[in-house]
């Protein structure tokens, strides 16, 4: 059955983040052929509408206040629910990011109901929008049906195939006003970490160190080899904990979640709940010294040796690739 969806775009810097446009790509298979509205909330971000609609959405509905400058849940979730209200749709879909998974339940709650949230995979099927999503720590992968209510879903970033940008698309960017008020918290300053190139959630080349790395130094030649594929380095919670870097590096169950097309696992023996982060991803080469490391059961290439002469070689060959 055709129905219209929402879908929530998200912004950093200025500039719309891909999950948004995977997000557009689910929308409209949950759409079944209706329409699909993205939402911008922000202070200022009418003029990235125009590209939402060129990635697929059919019009563009922004909330824009300076009290949505920074991402809270209580002002947010205002604006989203004026948004709900003024267009009332049967389909939602949010990124499952840091704001969504914040985001989506609060939205879920108030309109009283369900979430299917991590979804990896949206197809229609015996008549049904069948959502597919990851359980047990991504051992296992249920597949969900709406059967009553708001077809309401997040996304995982990186699994969704997002459509073909089509710059001779157009569509309306309309403003919808929201009365956001009785704000519990309030945002003084943001205070970035230093950060090192690539976004770990949405890389699409992960380079992890694990214990086997040995110290923060030991983080360099993974850095090197990250600069030379354009990738983003993650790092397991032995390496975390031992103070090799900084927690916001974690892959794992109580890390991040990455599906890269390709993850490097160097001096990580792959334990549960370091897989729980990254066993998705598309290719999966380890490199460790023990032939024996759980890590092996699910690489796709496994180098047996020492991260420390492996890395640079491979940082090596893959420079004359580029050249
Ligand atoms: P180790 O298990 O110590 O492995 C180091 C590996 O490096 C070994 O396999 C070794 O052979 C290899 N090595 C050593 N030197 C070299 C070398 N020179 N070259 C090549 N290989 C070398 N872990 C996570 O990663 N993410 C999580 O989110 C997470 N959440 C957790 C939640 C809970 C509730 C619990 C209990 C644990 C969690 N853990 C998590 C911890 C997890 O159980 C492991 O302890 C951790 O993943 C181990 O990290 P590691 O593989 O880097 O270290």
């Amino acid at each position: 059955m055709a129905k219209k969806v929402l879908v929530l775009g998200e912004a950093r810097d200025g500039a719309l983040r891909n999950v948004s446009f995977e997000a557009i790509a689910a929308g409209k298979t949950v759409a079944e052929g209706g329409e699909v509205v993205g939402v911008l909330l922000g202070d200022a971000v009418s003029a990235l509408g125009e590209e939402l609609i060129q990635y697929g959405a059919d019009r563009v509905v922004v909330v824009e206040d300076e009290k949505l400058t920074q991402y809270t849940s209580d002002a947010y979730s205002q604006a989203m629910m004026a948004v709900i209200e003024s267009e009332n749709p049967e389909g939602i879909v949010f990124g499952h990011t840091a704001l969504g998974k914040d985001l989506s339940p609060k939205i879920a709650s108030k309109l009283g109901t369900g979430l299917i949230s991590d979804v990896t995979s949206v197809e229609v099927a015996g008549g049904n929008v069948v959502f597919t999503r990851p359980i047990y720590s991504g051992k296992a992968f249920e597949k969900k049906i709406v059967v009553d209510g708001i077809v309401f879903a997040s996304i995982r970033p990186n699994n969704i195939q997002p459509l073909e940008k089509d710059a001779s698309r157009t569509g309306e960017v309309s403003s919808v006003s929201a009365d956001i008020k009785d704000l519990r918290t309030i945002i003084k300053e943001v205070v970035r970490k230093a950060s090192e190139g690539v976004d770990l959630s949405e890389a699409k080349v992960v380079i992890a160190g694990g214990r086997g790395v040995k110290s923060e130094e030991g983080f360099e030649p993974l850095k090197e080899l990250a600069g030379v594929l354009g990738g983003a380095i993650g790092a397991s919670r032995g390496a975390c904990d031992a103070d090799y870097c900084d927690y916001s590096l974690q892959i794992g169950q109580t890390g991040k979640v990455v599906t890269p097309d390709l993850y490097i696992a160097c001096g990580i023996s792959g334990a549960i709940q370091h897989l729980a982060g990254m066993s998705n991803s598309k290719v999966i080469v380890a490199i460790n010294k023990d032939p024996e490391a759980n890590i092996f059961n699910v690489a796709d290439y496994g180098i047996v040796g020492d991260l420390f002469e492996v890395v640079p070689m491979l940082t090596e060959e893959f420079k004359k690739l580029k050249v």
